[in-house]
């Protein structure tokens, strides 16, 4: 066994924990990087395959001005190695008549007037329309907050709304961004990041896909005196006189032989997820029992599924879109029917196009459109289930997309499974295929939401769980900033 010593050790490379790890180390600490998978970036990973460079699953950056990827390429000093590029929407109002009704195009935010007419809504409608919209977008801070703890479905459905508007806040908009049932859904978090989009845009993408981020500051870790540790798996946090002080990994030690070896380090940051690093990787007995049996109880956010169609010929110029309709939008009642089999599978539909807004990702004159669909976080769901989710999300693409069909010279599924096993191990059952983390359902954000110091003294948590707010790659980044500005302090003493 082999013991070294590091100011912090940072467990995992998705956006939090890489995020955190660069920022300590561009500000002079020594860290070491410990990340279980070849690639980093965890749920924002890119991947490449005969000539196509694109993302795992559908991951759509926003807001689009003032996002937190371009904080953090800003604050390490990466821009000649990182660019973000925003693409334009390819989104699709299924209507009750089963067209595809192309959004109009807008440019930066959202244009009500033109969003009304797209929607189908009267004339009559509009004012009230109009008038829930300027509410929304000219909410003071205090006023969003007052709303912590209310669901959203009971705030949007006060407003009296028609169903395609309800339909497209719920569905197009905050189905994505929070993967959970709207009347679970904290209203003061979709407040926020609803007006992030209203305001500064929505579709922000990254040249050679996001993994381009998190391998750059995987690179500021190497370049400042620190270390990156790929493909090895953390064991175990190493606890002793109540304090997290290291980590065990299965890895080769200087002379090449493989074993067990230790690290310390006076923090530790855990980017595993909450329930992964309490239950397991530190252990319950660590921690107090109303602290454990919190954690038990958090619920995740459900999940996506679906196709990359590796097409011989283009099908879109758009670089990403959502389809829905006005049956779409997810409550908790349909999402356990439709998982029971008693309800429709038709939810949401999100599809990337990388080739669109990156033109180097793609060979010429061929498309990989990366598609994702609704379906519950579970990464042991049977094949049947999985199947039957598949199914719903496959018939609205080619529901849109009919020639597409014809196109396909490939195609690969990705499941709950495979988020589970690129990202986050499954500790309570039913967990782990989960698409942003923690649910930001009432009860479990804002001042609900779990802190990034945990009992155990020393141990952090970075990432989705804790220390951040908005859409998944936004608050894991944010976290990753609050959590190394608060790591910084406590090694200051
Ligand atoms: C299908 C899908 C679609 C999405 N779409 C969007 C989108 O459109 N927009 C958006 O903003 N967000 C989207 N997200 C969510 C977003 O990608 C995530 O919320 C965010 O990237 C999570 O970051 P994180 O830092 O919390 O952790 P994760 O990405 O979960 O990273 C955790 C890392 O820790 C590593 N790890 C875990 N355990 C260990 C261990 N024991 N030892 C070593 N390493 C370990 C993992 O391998 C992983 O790299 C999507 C996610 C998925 C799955």
């Amino acid at each position: 066994m082999s013991t070294q010593t590091h100011d912090a050790i940072v467990i995992g490379a998705g956006f939090g924990g890489a995020a955190c790890a660069a920022l300590l180390a561009k500000q002079g600490r020594k860290v070491l990087l410990v990340e279980k998978n070849n690639l980093s970036g965890g749920k924002a990973m890119t991947l490449n395959k005969k000539g196509f460079t694109y993302s795992a699953w559908p991951v759509m950056g926003a807001p689009v001005q003032e996002n937190q990827c371009q904080r953090l390429i800003d604050a390490l000093g990466v821009q000649e190695r990182v660019t973000l590029t925003p693409s334009e929407a390819g989104s699709y109002y299924k209507t009750p008549a089963g067209q595809y009704e192309p959004m109009p195009k807008m440019d930066g935010s959202v244009d009500p007037v033109s969003l009304l007419g797209w929607l189908g809504i009267p004339m009559e409608e509009f004012e009230n329309a109009m008038g829930f919209f300027g509410g929304l977008i000219s909410m003071e801070p205090a006023q969003i907050d007052a709303l912590e703890g209310t669901d959203f479905d009971s705030f949007i459905k006060a407003a009296k709304l028609p169903q395609s508007l309800y339909a497209f806040i719920v569905s197009l908009c905050l189905d994505g961004m929070f993967m959970v049932p709207v009347d679970k859904l904290d209203a003061a978090e979709a407040i926020y990041s609803l007006q992030d989009i209203f305001l500064r845009g929505g579709g922000l993408f990254c040249i050679g896909g996001y993994g381009k981020l998190s391998d750059a500051c995987l690179d500021v870790v190497r370049n400042n005196g620190g270390q990156v540790m790929m493909h090895t798996r953390v064991n175990r946090i190493l606890v002793e006189n109540s304090r997290a002080i290291g980590i065990e990994v299965n890895g080769k030690d200087g002379s090449g032989n493989e074993g067990l070896q230790q690290f310390r380090a006076p923090i530790i940051i855990s980017n595993a997820g909450i329930q992964p690093t309490v239950l397991k990787l530190a252990g319950e007995a660590n921690f107090p029992a109303d602290y454990v049996a919190r954690v038990k109880n958090l619920v995740p956010s459900e999940a996506l599924l679906g196709y990359r169609y590796f097409l011989k010929q283009p099908i879109t110029d758009k670089g990403f879109g959502v389809v829905f309709s006005q049956t779409s939008p997810w409550s908790t009642q349909r999402l356990k029917d439709a998982h029971a089999g008693k309800a429709s599978r038709e939810g949401v539909l999100y599809f990337e196009v990388p080739g669109n807004y990156d033109p180097g990702s793609a060979p010429d004159g061929k498309q990989v459109v990366v598609t994702g669909s609704f379906c519950p976080p579970d990464p042991d769901m049977s094949k049947e289930d999985i199947q039957a989710w598949a199914d719903a999300g496959e018939e609205i693409f080619f529901g849109l997309f009919p020639e597409a069909r014809e196109l396909v010279e490939e195609k690969d599924l990705y499941t709950t499974r495979s988020v589970s096993n690129a990202t986050r191990d499954a500790t309570m059952p039913g967990t782990g295929g989960e698409t942003i983390g923690l649910a930001q359902i009432v009860g479990q954000c804002g001042k609900s939401k779990p802190s990034i110091e945990t009992p155990l003294a020393g141990l952090y948590l970075v990432g989705c769980d804790a220390g951040g707010r908005g859409i998944g790659t936004q608050q894991a980044i944010m976290s990753g900033f609050n959590v190394a500005e608060a790591v910084n302090q406590a090694l200051r003493g």
